[in-house]
């Protein structure tokens, strides 16, 4: 199938129109109009090469909503006319002992990224959702409740379950008091989700002007953290701290804010941490954890539990020509919530 998307053909291009094919439907495979693709940190990550396994030309995109336009002759889950969605992964092995249990993202072969992966079957780069179609494996494409807003829930796909599956790991409900740092696409709906829960949340940002943004979404405090009464005040008050920072950082001030035995899940910067020591940590038996986006039915599961409490990301919709801004605007920090690309601002020529 002919499709057009964005792509970028280097680590320093910008994001140019792309024509390209999309593979002909194999039998479980789905092929999706998309309508709503989220823009995370990470696809500019991968965009410059920040990991290192960047492949070009790179159409990025991994938060995706859309509608069921075809279905190969074995799928059975999705028809014509469903609005589905599809997340950061495409395949994985299934057969492992983590894709057996559901934790396809800890697939012992890696699962296929939804983008900058080669395809397990024929070795092709996959492709993301900056395009106007996608076709997917069955198994990877989740259904989308009737409840949600589709303009804003494709966020729900990484930020969502990026943030999700750390506040299930440890239980988090009533009685529980969570951090986060970073009031961005993953931080934000931290907020929301273990608000949701029953937990007390206490919001970390560096922006002043993102306070009361931070408050409207469910944060029963937000400390601006280079306030330093602030932050001793909040000394020893949290159990769990769920780290969104997407570049080197020092973790060093953050960790008194948790009480003993308390723990940091680390899920934005890959790599290197600065000034690392683990001495303000050691007296309080405290813990530093990583964590990667989550497993098919928790996702599924999310999907449901938004419908349920009526959660939706702060989406700002954008045009998809506005792409190269929106990678501006990630890089100096300057968005609340995430930006959303309405993709029916792409066309064919
Ligand atoms: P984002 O929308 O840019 O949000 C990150 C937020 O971090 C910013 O809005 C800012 O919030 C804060 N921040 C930025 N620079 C900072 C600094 N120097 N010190 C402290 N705080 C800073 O990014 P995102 O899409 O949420 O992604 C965040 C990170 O998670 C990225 O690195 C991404 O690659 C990673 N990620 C990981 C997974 C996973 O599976 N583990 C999945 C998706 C994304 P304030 O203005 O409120 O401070
Ligand atoms: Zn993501």
């Amino acid at each position: 199938m002919k499709t057009i998307g964005y792509a970028t053909k280097s680590k320093d291009s910008q994001l140019k129109p792309f024509n390209f094919e999309r593979r002909e439907l194999r039998s479980n495979d789905v092929a999706i109009e998309i309508l709503y693709s989220g823009i995370c940190h990470s696809d500019l990550h991968q965009a410059r090469n920040d990991w290192g396994f960047s492949e070009y030309p790179m159409v990025p995109g991994h938060e995706i909503i859309g509608k069921v336009i075809k279905v190969g002759n074995q799928v059975v889950n999705h028809k014509i006319g469903d609005t589905v969605a599809v997340g950061v992964m495409v395949d994985s092995c299934l057969q492992c002992d983590q894709c057996i249990k559901d934790e396809e993202h800890l697939c012992r072969e890696t699962f296929t990224q939804t983008y900058n992966s080669p395809d397990r079957i024929d070795n092709s780069m996959t492709y993301g959702g900056y395009s106007k179609h996608i076709v997917t494996r069955e198994k990877f494409v989740l259904k989308v409740p009737n409840s949600l807003d589709i303009s804003k829930a494709a966020p729900i796909l990484c930020a969502g379950i990026t943030t999700y599956s750390p506040l299930k790991d440890h239980n988090v409900g009533p009685g529980s008091r969570v951090g986060v740092m970073g009031l961005g696409g993953l931080g934000h709906m931290a907020v929301k989700l273990a608000n949701a829960m029953g937990a007390s949340v206490t919001a970390l940002t560096t922006s002043n002007n993102k306070v009361q943004m931070g408050l409207d979404i469910g944060a029963n405090k937000v400390i601006v953290v280079n306030d330093k009464n602030s932050m001793k005040e909040a000394s020893n008050t949290l159990d769990l701290i769920i780290n969104t920072v997407p570049v080197k950082h020092d973790i060093t001030k953050y960790i008194p804010l948790l009480d003993i035995k308390g723990e940091m899940v680390i899920v934005g910067q890959f790599g290197s941490l600065e000034n690392f020591t683990t001495m303000p940590m050691v007296f309080g038996n405290n813990k530093l954890s990583l964590s990667v986006i989550g497993g098919l039915k928790m996702t599924q599961e999310l999907l449901y539990f938004c419908a349920e409490h009526n959660i939706h990301p702060e989406s700002e919709i954008i045009k998809m020509e506005q792409i190269n801004d929106a990678f501006e605007r990630l890089s100096s920090g300057n968005v609340s919530g995430r930006l959303v690309i309405d993709m029916s601002s792409l066309t064919f020529d």
